[in-house]
């Protein structure tokens, strides 16, 4: 059962071919980080025109890596949502058409869906009870899956994204973008302990997250340093901000695993290939002998596999298939 995924809602145009829902035969990304960099961010209309040029040959270099030809496909598996209109329509309108012209279902997938589903091709065996937190440049999500295809949401961020919360960090210490990469290995030299940062929420009686607050603090204690002229430590913040993350998302993370009683838990989103967040959280779980999982490096960040894959569970599930007017939708929500 050959799955075609594509992936064009931000700032990758990438397209894979799965093997019955976990193996990746293969999964070409191209990447738009350097058109984007001396912008400091990912510009729509820049990033719209770029997914044009890349879609087709990305698609072309998926089946030629997999050896695999359109006639061989069983299912082409799209994202429809959320993420920036112009990219969506780009990966629909081709999904469409080689759905079209080779008579192959298609089915449309949520992109935080797809993040979650990246667990699965490195662990297939995984399966509910679980808990799942999704930690990207747009969300910060805690679900409860009682079963495959429902889950509940527990809490989710009230203001910034967790890998927003690092890239707005990292712009004003200037350490470059995006900023959660460069962050991570510049807090490696630093000591997380050196400055005082808020942990917001830690303690409330609730799952949500807030980071606008802690992206502002550091912002502050960059102002008075620079207003007293003293240098700024810019590993030690490095590594203090991080800090402050990982506490907050192990904290609620712990706390939502004691509850629901859950022995497995999964990280996905970009921010789940933080070297910090998976030991901390991995140490925290193993007191309660909960197993965390998170995917492999290139699976973290934006790729089509993990769409290619969240489709193929979805659709064995319920053989939902989705119509030709299949529309981008940009704000779309899980569940
Ligand atoms: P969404 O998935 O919510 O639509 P997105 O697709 O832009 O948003 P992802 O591709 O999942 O987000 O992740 C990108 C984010 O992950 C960026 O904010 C980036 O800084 C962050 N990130 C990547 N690697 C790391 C890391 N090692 N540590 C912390 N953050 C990281
Ligand atoms: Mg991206
Ligand atoms: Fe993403």
């Amino acid at each position: 059962f050959l799955t075609l995924g594509i992936e064009s809602s931000c700032d990758e145009t990438s397209a894979a071919v799965i093997k019955d829902g976990k193996e990746v035969l293969s999964n070409v990304i191209a990447s738009q980080i350097n058109l984007h960099r001396k912008f400091g961010g990912v510009v729509p209309e820049i990033a719209s025109r770029k997914h044009v040029e890349l879609i087709n040959p990305v698609i072309e270099d998926a089946l030629e890596e997999a050896g695999v030809d359109y006639e061989e496909l069983s299912l082409v598996a799209v994202t429809y949502g959320p993420g920036l209109v112009g990219g969506l329509l780009v990966g629909i309108a081709a999904a469409k058409a080689i759905a079209y012209a080779h008579n192959i279902p298609l089915v449309g997938v949520n992109h935080i869906e797809g993040h979650i589903y990246s667990n699965f091709i490195s662990h297939p065996e995984i399966e509910p009870p679980l808990l799942c937190l999704t930690v990207s440049g747009g969300h910060t999500d805690l679900l409860y899956f009682e079963e495959l295809g429902s889950y509940q949401i527990l809490g989710r961020t009230k203001d910034d994204a967790a890998g927003e919360a690092f890239d707005k960090v990292a712009r004003v210490m200037e350490i470059g973008y995006p900023g959660g990469p460069a962050i991570d290995k510049l807090a490696k030299e630093g000591d997380s302990q050196a400055i005082d940062l808020p942990r917001p929420l830690i303690y409330d009686d609730n799952y949500d997250f807030s980071f606008s607050g802690l992206k502002t603090a550091v912002l502050n204690y960059i102002n008075q340093k620079k207003q007293k002229g003293e240098e700024v430590p810019q590993a030690d913040l490095a590594a203090s901000f991080q800090q402050a993350v990982v506490d907050v998302l192990t904290a609620k993370v712990f706390k939502a695993a004691q509850d629901k009683g859950v022995k497995k838990v999964l990280l996905s989103g970009g921010v789940s290939a933080n070297s910090h967040l998976r030991r901390e959280l991995e140490e925290k779980l193993d007191e309660l002998e909960i197993k965390l999982y998170y995917p492999q490096p290139k699976l973290c960040t934006d790729n089509a596999a993990m769409i290619g894959t969240a489709v193929y569970f979805k659709y064995q599930l319920t053989g939902e298939i989705a119509p030709y007017s299949l529309n981008a939708n940009p704000n779309l929500k899980l569940g």
